[in-house]
């Protein structure tokens, strides 16, 4: 008998009072009850994301979320801007170009991360960009972007600042208003310790005046009709009443916790994961400012990123992820976002000795556990 652990970057656990919430029975969409669930929930996002703009909710993966902003925010034949230093970066500009968008790409190597004078540079360059797309924690590489620093940029611009948080809100601190973002996307299904299935866009005045005008194509995701639905706690259509269900209690745990607190535990999370793999000689795949929400780590040297995540799952009953598109084999990413404790990270990190020691690789047992635990120990 093996517990199960789940460490990878989303879907993420649950905790058994989110979970027990989803299994309630149905409260029907067109109640009071509802009414007043849903208006909690859209300011206790409002309360996580730092904003006074509203927050639409979708029922949707986080991708859905992301063509939602792209759909309301542009029109066919615009210029968009486009942060990409891993695949989610590079989802913007595939949506984008869906809808006939004409994306410039501000490119960094996988690892790496854009600095904000090249984004200087190319809203100079282009300053008929509708947009600038870029993703909070790129979580195929593990790299955390400068969202401060660009959202700061635009100000001066008619280019509204759009980030995707999917893998960072509830992770880390995105203030959108003090920041001065215009949109921010998130989803459910990783920081907020919730099942996959609901998805968030928040626009500041700006992005609505975007929205009113935008052209592209759009019937389930056009927010403006959205925004006068959910101004009176309702949705145009039917909501995933189950997960709103469950979101309402993972917001109370995150606000019972106290978002510093959560932060901190993240921040806390993410060195030890680190110090772990740096103890047994691994390198990190980051060479930019790391992600608190993940760590990815380099494959030994003959060792497949794909047979570290395989033996994860067959010798351990772990689940940990791999590497995306061409960073398949070459890295393997262990999470720590959520609802995730030291002790899972121990866990992860114990495993990670004897999957290792387990494909040939020489280490020394507990290394990696010794080192996390220095960091927990030391914080109390
Ligand atoms: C997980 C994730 C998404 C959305 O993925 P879905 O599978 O559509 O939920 C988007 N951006 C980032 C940064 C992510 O980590």
């Amino acid at each position: 008998m093996k517990k199960y652990h789940l460490l990878a970057p989303g879907p993420t656990p649950i905790p058994p009072e989110v979970l027990q919430a989803t299994g309630r029975p149905i409260l029907h969409h067109r109640t009071p009850e509802f009414e007043a669930l849903f208006g909690r929930v859209r300011a206790g996002l409002a309360e996580l994301i730092e904003t006074r703009g509203e927050v639409i909710v979708l029922a949707a993966s986080g991708t859905g979320a992301l063509e939602a902003a792209v759909v309301n925010l542009c029109s066919p034949g615009d210029e968009v801007l486009v942060v990409r230093c891993g695949k989610f970066g590079e989802r913007w500009s595939d949506i984008a170009r869906a809808f006939g968008v004409t994306v410039h790409a501000i490119d960094a190597p996988y690892g790496d991360t854009v600095a904000p004078e090249r984004v200087e540079a190319a809203l100079t360059a282009h300053p008929g960009a509708r947009a600038l797309f870029v993703t909070q924690s790129e979580t195929s590489t593990g790299v955390l972007e400068d969202v401060e620093a660009y959202a700061a940029l635009t100000r001066r611009t008619d280019t509204l600042c759009v980030v995707d948080t999917v893998s960072s809100l509830g992770v880390v601190p995105c203030p959108m208003d003090a920041w001065g973002i215009d949109v921010v996307v998130a989803g459910s299904q990783k920081g907020l310790m919730c099942p996959p299935g609901l998805a968030f866009v928040a626009l500041n005045d700006r992005a609505w005046r975007a929205a009113e005008q935008a052209r592209c194509p759009r019937f389930y995701w056009d927010l403006p009709t959205e925004r006068r639905w959910q101004a009176r706690h309702q949705g145009q259509f039917t909501p995933a009443v189950s997960l709103l269900a469950g979101l309402d209690v993972a917001l109370g745990l995150i606000r019972a916790e106290g978002l510093p607190d959560v932060y901190r535990r993240h921040d806390r999370l993410a060195r030890a994961a680190r110090a772990g793999a740096e103890a047994l000689g691994l390198a990190l795949f980051a060479r930019a400012t790391p992600s608190p929400a993940v760590t990815a780590i380099v494959a030994p040297p003959g060792v497949d990123g794909e047979a570290v995540v395989r033996a994860y799952g067959l010798e351990h009953n772990i689940t940990i992820a791999g590497g995306q598109g061409e960073m398949k084999g070459k890295l393997f990413r262990l999470a720590h976002l959520g609802w995730v404790d030291e002790s899972d990270l121990v866990v992860g990190l114990a495993a990670l000795e004897r999957v290792l020691a387990r494909l040939g690789v020489p280490v020394e047992l507990g290394a990696a556990v010794a080192a996390a635990q220095r960091i927990f120990a030391k914080e109390g």
